[in-house]
């Protein structure tokens, strides 16, 4: 890595004042706990010329409970958000995901914002400047091939942030605010399968606020993932799932997403073809196959994509048939 470049530093106070300065330079980013952004930079793979830390942003650091259900401000640390026991209790998916991000001392500073905003990741790309220059660079930053599907036209590389299954399988939604006004869109609508331009906001939107919706109390969830080393690592496949206990020992509700194997967080579908079903050895099997079928690991890391697709099944098997047991449901 290099050192850090050139760059201004702006504190704004307040998310209106964050937005404007936003808007004020193409060339602007937004830096929350920065151990994303940071390394990028080093790597010469991020190069704004001006730096907006919202670190001194008011009212973006809480969780709090409303009507709608609980919001999760954008600059609520990792670190904290992962021992909130009365959270853990609630959603136990998030939990899960957040206390398997990076290392403690990175959960004390990266943010919920910045893990949902977090750019894509390739083998080719998180490199120095001098190692993609080597390999002539690559589609999505400075090149025009794909080193790992050359043949194509397009970028694969993997989202691999762990929140986004676990708020996903939520139903969570997103409040963004720019200097033309504020939206809530579902976080699903967040992400596009682009590993080039994966998030869908605009470049001037600030993620303000979390929604997970207040009907998703009645949910069981859980998060797992797989990675290369276990004490700190992106998932080379994660899977958050949440169930709806029903009636006669079935669910009545099945949401299963996915991460590090697309170059967006995949809400599996067909799910509901599995719902009204106990959660047997049959029942799982057919959850392998969706998982198998749905997801397209490339080869954007060092461990090879068909290990990668199915260790994703088997990470979901597990889990649901875990849930299904704490959830009192039937299994076999
Ligand atoms: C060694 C190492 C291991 C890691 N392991 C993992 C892992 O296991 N799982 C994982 O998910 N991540 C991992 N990470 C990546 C990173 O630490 C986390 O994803 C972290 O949550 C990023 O949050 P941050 O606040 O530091 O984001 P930043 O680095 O500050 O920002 C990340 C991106 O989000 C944008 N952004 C930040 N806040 C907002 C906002 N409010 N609105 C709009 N855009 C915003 C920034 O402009 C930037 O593009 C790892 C990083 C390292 C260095
Ligand atoms: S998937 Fe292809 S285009 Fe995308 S970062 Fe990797 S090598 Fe580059």
């Amino acid at each position: 890595m290099d050192s850090m470049p050139a760059f201004v530093l702006k504190r704004p106070t307040s998310v209106a004042e964050a937005a404007t300065l936003l808007a004020s330079d193409p060339q602007a980013r937004l830096l929350a706990g920065g151990t994303d952004l940071v390394p990028n930079m080093r790597r010469g793979i991020a190069r704004p010329t001006l730096l907006i830390d919202l670190a001194e942003v008011t009212g973006l650091d809480a969780v709090t409970l409303a009507p709608e259900g609980t919001w999760i401000g954008a600059r609520v640390r990792l670190a904290p958000l992962a021992a909130d026991t009365s959270f853990a209790l609630a959603w136990p998916a998030v939990t899960e995901a957040a206390s398997s991000i990076a290392g403690p001392g990175h959960r004390g500073a990266a943010t919920v914002g910045g893990n949902l905003c977090l750019d894509t990741r390739c083998v080719f790309y998180n490199q120095s400047e001098w190692w993609r220059a080597a390999n002539n660079y690559c589609l999505k930053l400075g090149g025009d091939t794909c080193h790992v599907a050359p043949q194509g036209a397009r970028c694969h590389a993997a989202f691999s942030g762990d929140l986004a299954p676990a708020l996903l399988v939520l139903d969570a939604e997103v409040e963004l605010v720019c200097s033309r006004g504020t939206r809530r869109i579902a976080l699903a609508d967040m992400y596009r399968d682009d590993g080039a331009a994966h998030l869908t906001i605009a470049r001037d939107e600030i993620l303000t606020r979390v929604l997970i919706p207040a009907g998703a109390n009645a949910r069981v969830s859980g998060y797992r993932k797989a990675r290369a080393r276990a004490a700190m690592d992106f998932p080379l496949a994660g899977v958050a799932c949440a169930v709806t206990p029903g009636d006669g020992g079935v669910l009545r509700s099945l949401r299963v997403a996915l991460t590090g194997t697309n170059a967006h967080p995949l809400v599996l579908a067909g799910t509901e073809a599995l719902v009204g079903r106990a959660v047997d050895d049959a029942m799982l099997a057919a959850l392998g196959k969706l998982v198998q079928k749905q997801v397209s690991p490339m080869r954007t890391t060092v461990t090879q994509s068909n290990y990668r697709r199915q260790v994703a099944a088997v990470l979901a098997q597990r889990l649901l048939r875990t849930l299904a047991q704490q959830a009192s449901v039937t299994t076999a």
